[in-house]
């Protein structure tokens, strides 16, 4: 099947062979994709194959990602797949969170049980396959997160060597950990941020390195079957909504990328509406979205929040997380560290649990309910994009009521679970608890 890299950008539209390594549009600048001309589906086929694939043991067949392969036919040979088990993610009924956002129903689509603990991997799987293809032996990422842990975990796995960039004196620890346990090399540059991915732009060139930033199309590809799993998941019936917290944006351009090319292969017969959260400090896409002039991002110079995996003042994908909002008919909101925070501690009374940029889902959710954009009968499904052990520091702080702003203001703990000390006398045990 022919597999061809295309710029986003409706007015360019330049089309590239797929073993091209460019990371944008060498004519425009913009944005690439992936695009299979003249692929063709036969739905219940498909559907039929992709339930079998899940009883074979075969490495493909048992990966949440490559199971779908049809949908993401961009290599030539299977080869070249390193497989962590990926994707494979529960969809778990939370009838609280539900009550908590005044909706009838809600379901969890739980990335978080990944193998590196985040959606990355559904992307970084497909990202590394390329680099293999490529014949490259060196990947690299400016990321202080979950990218860095997800592509340090598959370049090692697929015996490559990987590069994590980070700004000098900016860490958090709870990820960079992985990357370090997983084997990369780790670079703490005295640059910010922009700065950096300039660098490593040019690096990437001079010393052939493949780049596995959240542009690269085919990280975007992995990505989209989450949604294919979704629906796989449901028996094929859209939700209402699909929600999901939004930082550099590659998701959501995943996630609607995904859900148009199910409803063109008819695969799916209506499209959920896709609505994207972003923290109040930390909102550029919000902003675009409610301003009449769509052309230019208005970047956050310094984004702001506890919710570090969506803290992104100049997300990258905009051009198509924009594109995808338009075609669904979707939402952006914006929500509070407050409203985040007491969000996060309602799912973990699910018994479920993430990390904090994900429980923006359940704060917009209920936002959105409140102002009468979703009805409170709605099927909503919210993606928790990462687990709950990627951030515990933030966990301990708010049940101790001791979390804070990024301004310093203090964060109520609404419903704090504080831990007691007790002495060793069960009279006093047993009148505690009782
Ligand atoms: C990367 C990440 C996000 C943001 O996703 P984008 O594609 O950058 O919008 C949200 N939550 C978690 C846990 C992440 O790792």
């Amino acid at each position: 099947m022919p597999a061809e890299l295309v710029c986003f950008e409706s007015r360019c539209r330049s089309r590239y062979p797929i073993t091209e390594i460019i990371y944008n549009c060498p004519r425009c600048g913009g944005l690439l994709e992936c695009e299979y001309p003249g692929r063709k589906a036969d739905p219940a086929e498909w559907k039929r194959l992709w339930r079998q694939r899940r009883m074979n043991n075969g490495k493909l067949d048992q990966s949440g990602v490559w199971r779908y392969r049809e949908m993401i036919p961009f290599l030539d040979d299977w080869a070249a797949v390193v497989s962590l088990r990926e994707g494979n993610t529960p969809l778990l009924e939370a009838p609280r969170a539900a009550a908590y956002a005044d909706i009838e129903r809600l379901a969890f689509k739980h990335q978080g049980f990944n193998p590196t603990g985040s959606f990355k991997d559904n992307g970084m799987t497909c990202g590394t396959a390329q680099a293999i293809r490529l014949g490259m032996k060196r990947v690299a990422c400016v990321s202080t997160g979950n990218t860095s842990a997800s592509m340090a975990a598959y370049a090692s796995a697929a015996g490559l060597q990987s590069i994590v960039f980070l700004p000098h004196g900016n860490i958090s620890y709870g990820k960079l950990a992985q990357a370090l346990e997983y084997g990369a090399r780790t670079l703490q540059v005295e640059a910010n941020f922009d700065q950096i991915l300039a660098l490593v732009r040019v690096l990437a060139e001079r010393l052939g390195i493949y780049l596995l930033n959240s542009i690269n199309p085919f990280r975007i590809e992995g990505q989209k079957t989450i949604m294919v799993e979704l629906m796989d998941q449901r028996d094929w019936e859209a939700p209402d909504w699909v929600v999901l917290p939004g930082g550099n944006l590659g998701n959501v351009s995943a996630f609607g990328k995904g859900l148009r090319e199910m409803l063109e292969l008819g695969l799916i017969r209506r499209s959920p509406r896709l609505a994207v959260i972003q923290a109040a400090g930390s909102a550029p896409f919000y902003e675009l979205m409610r301003s009449t002039d769509r052309s230019v991002l208005p970047k956050v110079e310094r984004p702001e929040t506890l919710a570090t995996a969506i803290r992104i003042g100049d997300p990258v994908s905009w051009p198509k997380a924009k594109h995808e909002i338009e075609a669904s008919n979707g939402v952006v909101e914006k929500v509070t560290e407050q409203e985040i925070a007491d969000a996060k501690a309602q799912i973990g009374l699910c018994g479920i649990g993430c990390e904090p940029a994900s429980a923006a889902t359940l704060a917009g959710i209920r936002k959105l309910r409140a102002a009468g954009v979703i009805a409170r009968n709605a099927d909503v499904v919210a993606v928790l994009t990462g687990n709950l052990l990627k951030d515990p520091d933030y966990i301990y702080k708010y049940h101790t009521k001791q979390l804070q702003a990024p301004g310093g203001e203090k964060i109520e703990s609404t419903f704090a679970n504080q831990p007691a000390v007790v002495p060793n006398d069960p009279d006093r045990i047993a009148e505690l608890l009782s």
